[in-house]
């Protein structure tokens, strides 16, 4: 059996086509433009080209980006004053600080100020906290991605056996929540695990964030699962250089019913649920029906 691969690329494209016509709605009906603050800090190429990429998503769909390149040297409470002017800024309706940030700012702290009304990262503590709750929160963009993309294969979750591998605040463990609100019995597998292919073969869904180069083998899943790989790795092998997931892929397609590709599965997904939780947000501020995740 050779597994269905679930195509990040044209499924982020059609989420973009529809974010574009519910952005337009909301500006003819509601006189809204969604605005998304980008902070970056440092001038670090990845993040730099990674931001860009997520400026000409927001322009794309119709938003309005607000790009902030900050010096490395920036002071703590320069980067916390600039926080709090983009959360008092009702043209901003999401703020986004992109990380890692240096080591002389705390992280935790700036997370803590962003408004939650505007956290589209949905990183900060209230966010995490509402979705524990099961109520209306803005949720982290990867775990967003990874629910939509197995309902393209999978309607319903409801009753399905499902193993989150990780328990990141910003992958595994809010993607654990979404995957509980979705009525799914979920499994939550880490470092401490034991028989880690037995927790494996039990998975009707399998969504491995954990960071270590197709650690997960194909005799590990269970025949027909949907594997959601969510892992970015470089590896090298005769002076070439290359990514892949946690996953192995080559193994892993011939037992599963359908597999996220890496690159080109999960990746492409996270940007346009940005985009996403950017509307959310607007909707939310305005009292206007927000799409639901
Ligand atoms: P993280 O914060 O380092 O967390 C890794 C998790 O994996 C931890 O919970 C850890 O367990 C667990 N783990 C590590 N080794 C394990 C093993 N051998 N067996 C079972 N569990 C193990 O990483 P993260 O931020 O969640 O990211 C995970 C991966 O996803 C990375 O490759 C990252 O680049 C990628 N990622 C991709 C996207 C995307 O858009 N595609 C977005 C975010 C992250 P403990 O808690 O016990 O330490």
């Amino acid at each position: 059996m050779s597994a269905t691969i679930i195509d990040g690329k044209s499924i982020a494209a059609d989420l973009r086509a529809s974010i574009k016509a519910q952005t337009q709605d909301l500006r003819e009906t509601h006189g809204i433009v969604p605005g998304l603050a980008v902070v970056l800090i440092g001038d670090d190429p990845a993040s730099q080209s990674y931001v860009g990429s997520k400026s000409r998503a927001v322009t794309e769909v119709g938003m309005r980006p607000f790009d902030h390149p900050l010096p490395a040297d920036v002071s703590e409470a320069a980067l916390l004053s600039l926080v709090q002017k983009l959360n008092a800024d009702p043209a901003v309706h999401g703020v986004l600080v992109q990380m890692p940030l240096p080591p002389h700012i705390d992280a935790k702290l700036v997370v803590a100020a962003i408004n939650p009304a505007k956290d589209v990262d949905g990183f900060h503590p209230l966010n995490a906290g509402r979705l524990a709750t099961g109520l209306p929160a803005l949720a982290p963009c990867t775990p967003i991605a990874c629910i939509k993309l197995i309902k393209t294969v999978r309607p319903s979750l409801a009753g399905c056996e499902a193993l989150m591998v990780g328990r990141s605040h910003i992958v595994g463990n809010p993607l654990a929540q979404l995957m509980l609100k979705e009525n799914a019995t979920v499994t939550i597998a880490h470092s401490r695990s034991r028989d880690m292919p037995a927790l494996c073969r039990r998975a009707e869904i399998l969504c491995v964030a954990i960071g270590r180069a197709e650690l997960i083998r194909g005799d590990w899943i269970r025949p027909g699962a949907t594997v959601i790989d969510i892992g970015i790795n470089r590896v090298s092998a005769g002076g070439k250089s290359r990514i892949v997931g946690d996953v192995d892929f080559a193994q892993a397609r011939e037992v599963a019913g359908a597999i996220t590709p890496v690159p080109g599965g999960v990746g492409p997904m996270t940007i346009a649920c940005l985009l996403f939780n950017t509307l959310r947000a607007a909707c939310m501020q305005a009292g206007v029906a927000a799409p639901e995740i």
